[in-house]
């Protein structure tokens, strides 16, 4: 069906029009978060069963190490696996027993589902038990999906880190489970750099043993249960939520760390959490708040007034946009977003002018039309989209960068400002 559909009407109160349409897609798929999956868990390996399309996009995504051991690799599923030939579980055991027998400093090993290993309805996660046999506890062999079917490429995180939660032993089992006390846990993958600045503010607040999931350690996993309160800090991880939820925990609502005000109020869900003073809480975040301010200000005279439009793609898009529009002066003609997760975005929405245009689902060629008669300044868009709208006169951004690049917290607040305003200064450079 082609026609656009409103499915939530407009509410003053909650925020924008949120509607949906169908149709063709213009997306990655979930193997993209293996790239910054692997720089984080640094024990891990991300093995794709898959097919030379999914080697071939994750090596040049990643790019190719030279000098040090590569942390993801490729099975690959050739015509003798599909036609049934050869058995593509004996041919993936000894990829694994290859691969193990190696590399000693892999402790976790994520064999990845991918569209070929779904065709011919290879089972990972029986793989995962099998071979977990064999090389559980010096090995934990873990699978999950990355698949291009039906899903988009942040999902990919999600779906690895749910598997990650749901191999956790009960907190019960676990010795320092019954403590008794209230701990916060940080959700969803940061650079390293963004986590020590995090846990500096953390410990400014007089918040200390503040954990992060996914940490740089695989072996060493939070114990989630119900003392455990957690705070996203990404909007695209509905499944590993859930599970986290299952275990007893609960979710701070917040806005995401993106930008001054969202950073600020991230900050201080925390904070309410934890009975922490305002006083307590202004001074541990006046001084790397003012730091942001003053380096978004300069962005601003490039951006202010300026006309954005998402295509749906990374499912960052409505932080990015409260961000754009609030802080930056941006004007939004239409946000689109693969999937709105209404209540993990509940706090983004009320943020929103509520005349903001929300596109949930995608139809590229309606969308692309309606690109057309807005005629922004800049457009987020998947790569795939960027070079033909370059070619039509628009100025893109590619809204993969958004994920590969470290932009949450208070000292990148410039940086993100920057991947917008760069590009819409080097056509003014270009046009003087
Ligand atoms: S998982 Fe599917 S969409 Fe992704 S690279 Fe492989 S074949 Fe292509």
């Amino acid at each position: 069906m082609n026609s656009v559909i409103p499915i939530q009407s407009s509410n003053k109160a909650l925020g924008p029009n949120i509607q949906h349409e169908r149709g063709q897609r213009e997306v990655f798929c979930g193997l993209t978060g293996i790239i910054w999956l692997h720089r984080k868990i640094q024990d891990a390996f991300f093995l794709v069963v898959g097919s030379r399309t999914c080697a071939h996009l994750i090596q040049s995504a990643a790019g190719v190490m030279i000098f040090a051991e590569p942390r993801f690799g490729t099975a690959i599923i050739d015509d003798r696996d599909l036609s049934g030939i050869a058995d593509a579980n004996e041919e993936l055991d000894k990829v694994v027993n290859q691969l193990l027998r190696r590399r000693k400093d892999i402790k976790t090993l994520f064999l990845v589902g991918s569209c070929p290993s779904e065709v011919i309805k290879l089972d990972l996660a029986r793989a995962a038990q099998r071979l977990n046999k064999e090389f559980n506890p010096h090995v934990k062999v873990l699978n999950y999906s990355g698949s291009g079917i039906e899903t988009t490429f942040t999902q990919g995180e999600d779906a690895c880190l749910s598997s990650i939660i749901e191999s956790l032993p009960p907190a019960h089992l676990n010795e320092v489970a019954n403590e008794n006390k209230k701990k916060l846990l940080i959700v969803g993958t940061l650079a390293d750099v963004i986590e020590d600045q995090m846990q500096r503010i953390f410990k400014d607040m007089g918040l200390t043993g503040v954990e992060f999931f996914p940490g740089r350690n695989s072996q060493k996993m939070p114990v989630i249960d119900s003392n455990t309160v957690y705070l996203l800090a990404q909007p695209f991880l509905a499944d590993t939520a859930k599970r986290i939820e299952d275990r007893g925990a609960t979710r701070l609502a917040a806005p995401f760390p993106l930008g001054v005000e969202g950073t600020s109020a991230w900050f201080e869900a925390a904070a309410g959490a934890f009975e922490i003073s305002k006083e307590v809480l202004e001074k541990a975040l006046a001084a790397p708040r003012q730091r942001a301010l003053t380096a978004i200000a300069r962005h601003k005279t490039v951006l202010e007034n300026k006309k954005i439009f998402f295509f749906p793609d990374s499912q960052l898009e409505i932080p990015l946009a409260r961000f754009l529009s609030r802080e930056l002066g941006m004007k939004l003609t239409e946000v689109g977003v693969p999937y709105v997760h209404r209540q993990h975005l509940e706090q983004e929405l009320k943020l929103l002018p509520t005349d903001t245009l929300i596109m949930e689902g995608q139809h590229v060629e309606q969308q692309l039309d309606r690109c057309e008669q807005a005629n922004p300044d800049l457009v987020v868009c998947g790569l795939g989209l960027a070079n033909p709208l370059e070619a039509k006169g628009y100025t893109t951004k590619w809204s993969i960068e958004l994920v590969f690049t470290p932009i949450q917290g208070f000292d990148q607040a410039g940086d993100l400002a920057e991947l917008f305003s760069r590009p819409l200064f080097r056509k003014e450079k270009i046009a003087a």
